[in-house]
């Protein structure tokens, strides 16, 4: 017999977790504020509570999976979580996931990361961050696999949201480039499809494997630079400004990375290589 488990939440994620449980031979409870949504649970075995206390009442392991932080405590205000493990994979900050965890009063407490968007869930490339409760990650390990990759990062709950967000800043970052490329490539109407496939993705995916060589040279003494030292770099970099207000695109999104060019530069750092700059965000932030 394997854990019965609730599910709060039937939002594209919630929906996707749900069925990953069903598809895994979880008896599955779900509530959902608006009544009725993703009625192809139903017809996979799942059943229905009338509200989130009802749901909660009905398994001993508890998955969150709604909107905001603010949806959760609101919607488990008053809920009788005694000696039950409630797993919150709703996205948050590192500290309201530890005031979460301490206002709930279940009986253990595990918050998530997700990183997968809900077709992924179930499948090999989806994992989730865990952290919080150890005994109740051992406890439902299994019933966790049947989502993604579990990855276990701590007893402080807060861990898993700032693994979480660390991840989603590399991705916005990245998609904040190649949104720009885009419209540079637009500019002159170049089609994005050809231009995407034949040389904005395969360029993205050789410079981002020099990411290991930054993060070495963070966790260790610097090495030589590679060949394109940050002074290059920062009077270079005018020229994508220059080039985007040209072509009439704003420049809003590349500006910030110039700045921290600069930073670096007048710092001291024009000899060294990209790992530099992360040193720079620190200093800037304290
Ligand atoms: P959706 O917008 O599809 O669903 C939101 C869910 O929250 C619905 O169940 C909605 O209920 C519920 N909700 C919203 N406001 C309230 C409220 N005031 N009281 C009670 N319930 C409420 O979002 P997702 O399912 O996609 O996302 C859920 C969580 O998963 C988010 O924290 C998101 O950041 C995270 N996540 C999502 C990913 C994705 O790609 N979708 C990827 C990784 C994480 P109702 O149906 O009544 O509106």
């Amino acid at each position: 017999m394997k854990t019965p488990v609730t599910v709060l939440g039937l939002g594209a994620m919630g929906t996707a977790l749900a069925r990953a449980f069903l598809s895994a031979g979880h008896p599955v409870t779900v509530w959902n504020r608006t009544p009725g949504r993703s009625p192809e649970l139903d017809a996979l075995g799942a059943g229905r509570a009338a509200s989130a206390a009802a749901a909660v009442a009905a398994s001993p392991l508890v998955v969150v999976c709604l909107l905001v932080d603010a949806t959760v405590r609101s919607t488990l205000d008053g809920v009788d979580l005694g000696g039950k493990t409630v797993v919150n994979l709703t996205n948050s900050t590192p500290e309201q996931a530890r005031e979460t965890a301490a206002l709930l009063g279940a009986a253990e407490y595990l918050d998530g990361g997700i990183m997968a968007v809900p077709a992924m869930i179930g499948g090999p490339a989806a994992f989730i961050f865990y952290s919080g409760s150890a005994a109740a990650f051992e406890q439902h390990r299994d019933a966790l696999e049947a989502l993604a990759r579990p990855e276990y990062v701590g007893a402080d709950p807060g861990l898993a949201a700032l693994y979480d967000i660390a991840l989603l800043t590399g991705m916005y970052g990245v998609f904040a480039g190649a949104t720009h490329a885009l419209a540079l490539a637009g500019s002159e109407q170049l089609a994005a499809g050809p231009f995407t496939e034949r040389f904005l993705l395969p360029w993205l995916t050789a410079m981002l494997t020099s990411l290991p060589r930054i993060a070495k040279d963070l966790d260790g003494p610097r090495s030589e630079t590679a060949g394109s030292n940050l002074a290059m770099q920062s009077a270079a970099y005018d020229n994508l400004i220059d080039t985007s207000v040209a072509q009439g695109i704003d420049p809003s999104l590349m500006e910030p990375m110039g700045e921290l060019l600069r930073k670096a530069v007048a710092a001291g750092y024009g000899d060294a290589d990209l790992a530099a700059l992360v040193g720079v965000l620190r200093t800037a932030a304290g």
